[in-house]
């Protein structure tokens, strides 16, 4: 069976098709721009080399009209027809109380999907748009939507009820819903897998840490908390995003400052984070560069950043009595030995020490923890288009045998 997986952004689409006889990648790739003069796809058959395609496309229809193409294109192309592609996948950011797993997609799930858009107003709706042009190109295909939210829906009703008026929650939906779930599902299920244990028996923490960052912990087998909240918004120190700060600043701001609230809601989204303390990026690259040049600013973001993982780290092996395993994914997690390095420095006592030559490394799937430690600390790259490849085939699987 082969899936094409779909994760729509609001002016970008990353797509990857999977053969899921041996869950190779055949093809990859991202269109950038859309909508926006200068758009482009970025390529790769897996095989035939990288390829850039300068077209403009106006719309997501047009773009994912274009990957088809792509995709079937005698030259760079990976398949020799659209009719090889059994089923599409879709990213869809927020499911909110409705979607506890992956779904096949229908009209009602769409409506579902919907309903969640005030939840995550800027990203629900590209990837609703997303599924609309590819059900109007590929109308007799199945499709499935996995969830971000999904994973973490499992959450005890203390641990996700904010302390605010119950009828917030009642009314509005107002809850922690998580997100990055389908990366903390696979990274945690992986790690238990490398030990040869069942997950069930472990108390696990994962950290992605990309430009968007969340930290989860996992006991047996289930997200018991997490960092991001009813928005992307809440937790760690971002690349842009604040992260959690007192919510009486927003007041205060919007006095001071004489600040709408849009205004300081982009501050926090778009101006904040690393960005805003080190005034240089939002690109951990950047900041790590600059402060070994010894600006101190950058230093001051790297050292919030890695002690606020921290303390989500020791506030999560309290609230799981104890810890087995230590993750790092995504972006930063993966690449940078020095925050992680920096992140579990004096944690010996919880069981955590890292290796510093194993540590060394990035991208690769290793494990980082001294040999005689009690927690089991690993990098191990996300594959957020995996599960939703396997989650497609099974539910496709599944519908057919209804058939
Ligand atoms: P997202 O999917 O949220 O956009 P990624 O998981 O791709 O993010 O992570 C992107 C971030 O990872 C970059 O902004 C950068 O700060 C960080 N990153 C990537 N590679 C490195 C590296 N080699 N060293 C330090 N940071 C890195």
């Amino acid at each position: 069976m082969k899936v094409l997986v779909v994760n729509c952004g609001s002016s970008s689409l990353k797509y990857q098709l999977l053969d899921m006889n041996d869950e190779s990648v055949m093809a990859i790739g991202l269109v950038e721009r859309i909508g926006i003069e200068g758009s482009r796809v970025k390529h790769e058959t897996m095989g035939k080399g990288k390829t850039v395609i300068e077209k403009e496309m106006a719309s997501h229809k047009e773009a994912i009209q274009m990957v088809l193409e792509t995709l079937i294109d005698s030259n760079i192309g990976a398949i020799s027809s659209l009719k090889e592609i059994d089923a599409v996948g879709h990213r869809v950011v927020h499911g909110g109380e409705k979607f506890a797993g992956s779904v096949i997609i229908t009209e009602e799930v769409i409506k579902a999907m919907e309903d969640c858009t005030d939840l995550a107003p800027l990203h629900n709706p590209p990837n609703i748009i997303g599924i609309r042009a590819c059900q109007e190109l590929m109308p007799d295909l199945p499709m499935v939507g996995v969830f971000d939210t999904a994973f973490h829906q499992t959450m005890p009703k203390y641990s996700y009820i904010y302390p605010l008026p119950y009828e917030l929650y009642e009314e509005l939906g107002i809850r922690r819903y998580g997100f990055h779930g389908t990366s903390h599902k696979y990274v945690s299920q992986r790690a238990a897998e490398l030990l040869g244990k069942d997950i069930k028996d472990l108390k696990i923490i994962t950290c992605h840490l990309g430009n968007g960052a969340s930290v989860t912990a996992i006991k047996n087998g289930i997200s018991l908390d997490t960092s991001m909240g009813l928005t992307p918004l809440e937790g760690l120190v971002m690349g842009t995003r604040s992260g959690d700060i007192d919510p009486a600043i927003i007041s205060f701001l919007m006095d001071k400052k004489k600040m709408t609230i849009e205004e300081v809601n982009d501050m926090l989204n778009k101006k904040s984070g690393v960005l805003g303390i080190s005034g240089i990026s939002s690109d951990f690259r950047d900041i790590e560069q600059e402060a070994k040049k010894g600006n101190e600013r950058a230093q001051l973001a790297l050292d919030k950043f890695h002690f606020i993982v921290k303390k989500y780290i020791g506030s999560y092996a309290a609230a799981m009595g104890g810890l087995d395993v230590l993750v790092f994914t995504a972006g930063l997690g993966e690449n940078s030995p020095e925050s992680r390095l920096k992140i579990c420095e004096d944690m010996a006592f919880l069981g955590i020490d890292i290796d510093e030559a194993k540590n060394n490394i990035r991208g690769k799937e290793t494990m980082i923890s001294k040999d005689n430690m009690s927690v089991k600390a690993f990098i191990i790259p996300t594959n957020e288009e995996l599960v939703i490849a396997r989650d497609t085939k099974s539910l496709v699987k599944m519908l057919d045998k209804s058939l």
